[in-house]
């Protein structure tokens, strides 16, 4: 059965300090610094797409590009329905198959096992733009991107998430997790050898890779604002569109717990929707949404 929950229930509770005066006076979170990172972001997405187009029928067949296209999708939805809607904010009720099934997939976009990944983010969602947020842009953009993984952040389920190490589905999902990413670069080698590996593993894990770094940066920066949410987290169409649905990250923020992050019929969400497909199959249960008048009314609290 659909839940619909009436107030905002956030994993943990977000702190009201100010972002660190040092964070707002950095050089590299300027409009310069925007434009260089906007290139830097989207320039390796667009030569991937003409890489393709240049060696069509010489180095990528359609097998390449299946592969490419088939294991981002299914792996990209263990990134946003496993890892993140699912395993960090409840978003809903899964058989322990269908867990088991996301968790492994969200390991292959080696990004880190279940626990570390789903604790990394709650506590982005506590200090969100605030002192201790992992990846925030106002400590810089590279910093939000990848820079806090290079600097070697350290997750702390004990204090995020301390459920999850009670978790043995989570638990076995965080132990066998370089097991995944093996199995991630078998699967396109048994179908097509080192090319498949190539497209649908290498370029592959780098496509996911930054797809979800874009929304710790991206939709942190660019974009519209239209909930008051105490950080600035924005809504990014294209990162919506590339990320299934997750680029709708002020609407995330604002209702946390929420299956859907495109709250409007033009937000399109692809992990909302084959959320709502488990649903009308009776494979998941309460599913968390927002109720409409919510919507209204946070939204008019931002005088929208
Ligand atoms: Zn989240
Ligand atoms: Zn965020």
């Amino acid at each position: 059965m659909a839940v619909v929950y009436k107030v905002e229930e956030p994993v943990a509770v977000a702190p009201r300090a100010l972002p660190p005066a040092q964070w707002l006076k950095r050089t590299d979170n300027g409009p310069v610094a925007k434009a260089i990172f906007s290139v830097a972001v989207l320039g390796p997405l667009v030569a991937v797409v003409a890489a393709i187009v240049q060696l069509w029928q010489r180095a990528v067949v359609g097998a390449d590009l299946a592969l490419l296209v088939g294991m981002y999708f299914f792996v990209a939805m263990g990134v946003t329905i496993g890892y993140h809607r699912y395993l960090t904010h409840r978003g809903f009720r899964a058989p322990a198959w269908l867990k088991l099934g996301l968790l492994i997939l969200g390991s292959m976009s080696m990004e880190g096992p279940a626990l570390t990944w789903a604790s990394t983010h709650l506590e982005h969602h506590a200090r969100s733009d605030r002192e201790g947020d992992p990846h925030s842009p106002l400590q810089g953009f590279f910093h939000a991107h990848i820079g806090w993984i290079v600097d070697g952040f350290d997750a702390n389920p004990a204090k995020y998430g301390p459920w999850l190490r009670e978790d043995r589905l989570v638990m076995f999902a965080t132990r066998t997790f370089w097991l995944w990413v093996v199995v991630s670069l078998a699967l396109p080698f048994a179908v097509d050898g080192w090319r498949g590996v190539l497209w649908g593993g290498v370029v592959r894990i780098f496509l996911v890779h930054h797809v979800t770094w874009s929304v710790n940066s991206v939709c942190h920066v660019f974009g519209k604002r239209p909930f008051k949410t105490g950080d600035r987290s924005t809504n990014n169409w294209l990162v919506g569109l590339l990320g299934g649905g997750e680029g709708w990250h002020n609407n995330h923020h604002a209702f946390q717990r929420s299956a859907y992050h495109g709250l409007f019929w033009w937000q399109f969400d692809l992990s909302g929707l084959i959320i709502r497909t488990l649903e009308a199959l009776h494979v998941i249960s309460d599913v968390q949404r927002v109720e409409p008048a919510l919507i209204k009314k946070r939204l008019g609290e931002n005088g929208a």
